[in-house]
């Protein structure tokens, strides 16, 4: 079970937040923001977004996990009451180190799943269970997920959490992400 460690304003460039820290029992430091009163509430929307250094901090175009950052900040910086839960899970959960590795691979050919398969490691190593108790910490009793990844919401649902809807996140396809869109796509079953 999770414990608030800690929670501040943040004010940013697209809304008022509150930011939360939680302790769990891998003592892993994944951060929260909450607009507005989410406690209770129905048809929360909710982006739970995985740490990609490269495309959130660089704007790297190899991905697009800064436009769906962002897209899901203005979203929310819109919205009464929402979630961000940012998972500090770099690489879909690989780590730093081999998703360099990987785009290594990449530049020679491979596409994202290959160049995992390549370096032994799963193609999709994220885990969404803190997600899930933090859903269930402000007893929200239903989401709208902000995702175009079926595979989160089944796990969620699994979980026990009351996905109600789906909020698309369109990306703006480019010359470098164009064949990374189209492989989540066509091995991920990603909804693009
Ligand atoms: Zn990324």
């Amino acid at each position: 079970m999770i414990k608030l460690s800690a929670k501040a304003k943040l004010p940013t460039i697209t809304g008022l937040f509150d930011i939360y820290t939680f302790q769990n029992s891998k003592s892993e430091e994944h951060a929260v923001l909450v607009k507005g009163d989410v406690t209770g509430k129905e048809n929360v929307p909710v982006r739970i977004h995985s740490e990609c250094l490269t495309g959130d901090v660089f704007g790297s175009k190899r991905c697009d996990c800064r436009d769906q950052l962002l897209r899901s900040l203005v979203y929310l910086g819109d919205e009464p009451f929402g979630l961000l839960i940012y998972l500090r899970q770099e690489g879909r959960g690989i780590g730093l180190l081999n998703k360099i590795k990987a785009y290594s691979l990449q530049d020679e050919g491979y596409d994202t799943v290959e160049a995992n398969l390549k370096l032994g490691l799963p193609a999709d190593n994220r885990d969404y269970s803190f997600a899930v108790e933090v859903i269930n910490y402000f007893k929200i009793k239903s989401i709208k997920l902000m995702t175009n990844n079926p595979l989160k919401i089944d796990f969620l649902k699994t979980a026990g959490i009351n996905v109600s809807g789906r909020i698309p996140l369109k990306s703006a396809t480019t010359e470098y992400n164009r064949f990374y869109l189209t492989t989540k796509k066509e091995k991920m079953g990603h909804q693009l």
